[in-house]
C-alpha cells in the first residue's frame, strides 16, 4: 500500500460513539457498521485487542467471543496489531516518518489499515521505549 491511495473514512463518527456501547442500541450500531469500508479491519482489530464489550466490525461482544471460539484462537497466541506493527521494520518506519510529519492518528491508522486505538497504542509503547533509553 502507497500512501497514495485514496483514503477510507469510518461510518461511525462522534455523533454515534454512544450506539456502539449501548446495549439497547447495538442494533442501530450495527446497522452503521454494514455501510463501513472499514469493518473487516475494525472486527480484526477488536479481536485482536480482546475488545471487551462494544460493537466493533459489525459484532457485539458476545458475536466476537463466539468468533474467536470458532478460530480455535488462544487468547497468549495473539499478537496484537499495535505490537506487529513495532516489530515489522517496514510498518514500523512508516508510522515513525507519518508522525514526525505531523499526520493524524486516524491518517495513520488508514495508511496501515488499522484503526486508531491501534496506532495510539503503538504512538504510546514507542514513546515509553524511547523514554527508557533516554533516561538509561
Ligand atoms: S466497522 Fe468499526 S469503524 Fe466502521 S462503523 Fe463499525 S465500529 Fe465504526
Amino acid at each position: 500500500m502507497t500512501t497514495d491511495q485514496p483514503l477510507r473514512a469510518p461510518a461511525c463518527g462522534p455523533a454515534t460513539a454512544d450506539l456502539f456501547h449501548d446495549e439497547a442500541r447495538y442494533d442501530a450500531a450495527k446497522r452503521i457498521c454494514r455501510t463501513c469500508p472499514l469493518r473487516e479491519d475494525c472486527l480484526e482489530e477488536a479481536l485482536d485487542r480482546r475488545e471487551p464489550a462494544g460493537v466493533f466490525g459489525g459484532r457485539d461482544q458476545w458475536e466476537r467471543r463466539a468468533l474467536l471460539r470458532q478460530r480455535g484462537l488462544q487468547l497468549d497466541t495473539i499478537t496484537p496489531r499495535w505490537r506487529a506493527i513495532l516489530e515489522s521494520p517496514e510498518a514500523s518506519a512508516k508510522l515513525r516518518k507519518l508522525r514526525s510529519r505531523g499526520w493524524s492518528t486516524a491518517r495513520i491508522a488508514q495508511v496501515l489499515r488499522t484503526i486508531t486505538p491501534v496506532i495510539e497504542r503503538a504512538l504510546a509503547e514507542l514513546d515509553a521505549a524511547t523514554d527508557l533509553v533516554e533516561a538509561a
